[in-house]
């Protein structure tokens, strides 16, 4: 479940080396999506640089690095100017990057990437591109409107760019932006617009958070990339396909659990499961929360808490912090 997929010829070189976001690199080389963004390592920026010419793409870079905050800079920061800017990215913002001037001596840092068939394009993406970040003591929240004309440039269809923009920017709503998702879907979710396992594969057909669970622009566009990859890659487009619509327990942005098994009466029966979350931004207890669930064989959610069972024994009970934390969602 989740291995890596290398594809026998389509775009095989970006995919080898393990560079991020595999499809939305197909989808730029194939002309479906106009710019793609994503971060790298810098001292993987030449190799990078090389493969986009090889490809006949465009690539350029911010001229700040990035880095995600740990844990111990959370400490560090501790009681002085630094914390109400913590405080505030912890809470209400799930990007959250320190930017350090590029003439920086430690470069083995993140930079963000535009990747693009036309320099232009990918020129008018650098200039809305970025995240919220905090540089030394500051911090500076991005723009909405740069939000905006970032995510049309990327392609993302309008109706999903407003919805996010609109509605999930919210700071009340933070993390819970899958749950606002969910409730926003009328009738089944359509595997086309799961994005719950991009970050953590290459089997995401989308790198954005849509406007539902079933966006008719969303489904349009994935299925025309799912297209050309039936075409060129059959073997690769079935993974795709199967992955997408794997049962998942979500709890927040990018935590989520997805399980290699089935959804019936309620419950979830299956025979592995792989945590998707950035584990830096996790503390040992809830790590150790999110591994329980291989101990077990099916779970049920009820109204507060999940309930892990290993035949039909109840081994592990978690407690739901609200309705937006651990709820099922399975795409067809
Ligand atoms: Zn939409």
């Amino acid at each position: 479940m989740l291995e890596k997929y290398t594809p026998n010829r389509l775009c095989r070189d970006y995919a080898e080396p393990n560079f991020p976001d595999l499809l939305s690199f197909i989808a730029v080389v194939k002309g479906v999506k106009p710019v793609m963004s994503n971060f790298i390592r810098y001292n993987r920026y030449r190799e990078l640089e090389k493969m986009c010419n090889k490809y006949g793409v465009f690539v350029t870079h911010n001229n700040y690095f990035l880095e995600v905050p740990t844990r111990s800079y959370l400490k560090e920061a501790g009681k002085d100017s630094k914390q109400k800017i913590v405080n505030y990215i912890t809470e209400h913002s799930t990007t959250k990057w320190i930017a350090f001037p590029n003439d920086d001596p430690r470069k083995n840092r993140f930079v963000q990437v535009f990747i693009s068939k036309s320099k232009n394009l990918a020129n008018d993406a650098l200039k809305f591109g970025w995240t919220t970040t905090v540089v030394g003591n500051h911090f500076v929240q991005f723009d909405l409107i740069d939000m905006l004309n970032f995510g049309k440039l990327l392609g993302y269809p309008d109706c999903c760019v407003e919805f996010f923009c609109n509605r999930l920017m919210d700071v009340e709503i933070g993390a819970r932006k899958p749950y606002i998702i969910y409730r926003n879907t009328v009738g089944e979710p359509s595997f086309y617009c799961n994005n719950i396992l991009a970050y953590f594969s290459n089997y995401s057909l989308i790198s954005h958070f849509p406007c539902s669970f079933n966006c008719k622009n969303t489904i349009k566009k994935s299925k025309e990339l799912l297209d050309i990859i039936k075409e060129e890659e059959p073997e690769y487009a079935k993974k795709i396909e199967h992955h997408l619509k794997l049962p998942l327990l979500v709890f927040r942005d990018k935590r989520a659990i997805v399980f290699d098994g089935v959804i019936k009466n309620g419950e979830i029966i299956y025979s592995d499961c792989i945590f998707l979350g950035l584990k830096h931004a996790l503390d040992e207890s809830e790590i150790y929360k999110f591994e329980t669930f291989k101990e077990g064989d099916s779970l049920k959610v009820v109204k507060d808490e999940i309930l892990i069972f290993k035949n039909d024994e109840l081994l592990h009970s978690i407690k739901r912090e609200d309705e937006s934390f651990g709820f099922p969602l399975k795409f067809h």
